[in-house]
C-alpha cells in the first residue's frame, strides 16, 4: 500500500501515522519529496484497514500498489531519484558519471596511476575488485583487504569515491567502511541474505543485472535493498546471456528505457562486461548515453595487457580519455553533460 500524504503535511501528522503503522508491526518507508511525502507500507497490509488510513490528518490518497515491487515503483514516487555519492557527485542528475578503473585491484600504482589518468579524462569515481567472482576457484581471487587499503590511499591522493563489490555478507560491513558505492555483481543479483546486508548499510548500492534475470526480478533484488531501509540503489545492466556468441554478453539497451519507465532508480551501463571486448566498448557506450544512461561503469588499465583479469574488455587510459571526448556531444544532444 502506498499513501501519499497531502503537499507540505505537517512533520507530526506524517510521524503519528509512521507510529500507527508500526503499531500494527508493518513497516513503513517513508520517502520525503520536495512537496510530498509518501509511506510504502511493507508486510502483510491486509492488516491495515484502508479507510481508517484515509481518515488520517493530512492524507491525501491511498493506494495499493499492484505491481510487486513498491518501494523501487515509479507509481511510488514519480520524480527520478538523484543518489549522493559524495559532497559533489551525484548519480540520476544531469551530468553522467563515469565510473572507471581496472576489474581487479592488482597493485598501488596502478591503480593511483589509472585513476589519476581516468580522472583527468573526467571520470570522477574508481572502481576495482578487491574480492573478484571468478568462474574457477584457481584464478585470481583478488586482494581482499589490502586492495580496499590501496583504493583507500588513492581516494585520499585524488578524492575520488569508491565503488567495489562485496559477494560476502559477513563482510559487508568492511567493505562499507571503505567503500562510497557497494557493488553487487551479477552472479549475486539474487543472493537474498547479501542484499538484505547491504540494505542495512547507508552507502549508495550498485545492483547489477543478473546474467539471465529479467527486469522484474531484478526490480525485487532492488526491494529487497531498499526494503531494508537503504533507498539508495543504483540499477546496472552490464549484458545479459543470449543464444548470441560473438560478444560476451548481449547488452540489453532496451533495459533502460524500459526501467526509466519503471523505476525512478538510476540505470548505468558496463559495456565492458557486456561486450567483453575493448573494441565494442566505445559503440555500447555511446548507445547507452543516447538511450538515457545515467551513468557508465567502464574497465580501463594503464597497461590493459598485463591486467590480471579481464585484459581483453580493458580500455587503455589513452583510448578511455578518446572516448570520453566522443561522449560529450552526444550527451550534449540529449540535453546532459558528461
Ligand atoms: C565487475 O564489475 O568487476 C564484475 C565482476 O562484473 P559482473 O558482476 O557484471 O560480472
Ligand atoms: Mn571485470
Amino acid at each position: 500500500m502506498i499513501i501519499v500524504m497531502k503537499k507540505n503535511s505537517p512533520k507530526e501528522d506524517i510521524d503519528s501515522l509512521l507510529n500507527r503503522i508500526e503499531e500494527k508491526k508493518l513497516k513503513p518507508v517513508p520517502l520525503y519529496g520536495t512537496e510530498r511525502t509518501v509511506i510504502a507500507v511493507i508486510g502483510d497490509e491486509r492488516i491495515l484497514d484502508i479507510d481508517t488510513i484515509r481518515a488520517f490528518k493530512s492524507v491525501d490518497t491511498v493506494m495499493p500498489v499492484l505491481k510487486p515491487y513498491k518501494l523501487a515503483s515509479r507509481d511510488t514516487k514519480y520524480e527520478n531519484s538523484i543518489i549522493k555519492v559524495s559532497n559533489d557527485i551525484e548519480i540520476g542528475n544531469k551530468k553522467i558519471q563515469v565510473i572507471a578503473g581496472p576489474c581487479s585491484v592488482e597493485d598501488l600504482d596502478i591503480q593511483m596511476q589509472t585513476s589519476k589518468k581516468c580522472m583527468a579524462s573526467g571520470a570522477l569515481i574508481q572502481r576495482g575488485g578487491a574480492y573478484k567472482p571468478r568462474t574457477s576457484p584457481y584464478s585470481f581471487q583478488g586482494m581482499a583487504e589490502e586492495g580496499l587499503k590501496i583504493m583507500e590511499t588513492v581516494k585520499n591522493e585524488t578524492g575520488m569515491p569508491i565503488c567495489t563489490e562485496v559477494m560476502d555478507p559477513r563482510l559487508v560491513s568492511k567493505v562499507a567502511k571503505y567503500s562510497d558505492i557497494i557493488q553487487i555483481g551479477t552472479r549475486n543479483m539474487q543472493n537474498f541474505s547479501l542484499l538484505k546486508e547491504v540494505g542495512k548499510t547507508d552507502k549508495p548500492v550498485l545492483l547489477k543485472r543478473g546474467l539471465c534475470s529479467t527486469i522484474d526480478e531484478l526490480l525485487m533484488a532492488a526491494e529487497y535493498i531498499m526494503s531494508e531501509g537503504n533507498l539508495d540503489v543504483i540499477l546496472c545492466e552490464r549484458g545479459i546471456r543470449t543464444y548470441e556468441t560473438t560478444t560476451r554478453n548481449t547488452l540489453d539497451i532496451s533495459a533502460i528505457p524500459v526501467l526509466k519507465k519503471l523505476t525512478h532508480l538510476p540505470v548505468v551501463i558496463d559495456p565492458s562486461h557486456a561486450a567483453g571486448d575493448r573494441d565494442l566498448v566505445p559503440a555500447l557506450s555511446k548507445a547507452a548515453i543516447a538511450a538515457g544512461a545515467d551513468g557508465l561503469l567502464i574497465e580501463v588499465h594503464i597497461d590493459p595487457e598485463i591486467a590480471t583479469s579481464d585484459a581483453k574488455q580493458t580500455l587503455s587510459t589513452d583510448n578511455f580519455d578518446s572516448l570520453m571526448e566522443e561522449l560529450k556531444p552526444i550527451a550534449e544532444a540529449i540535453g546532459r553533460e558528461i
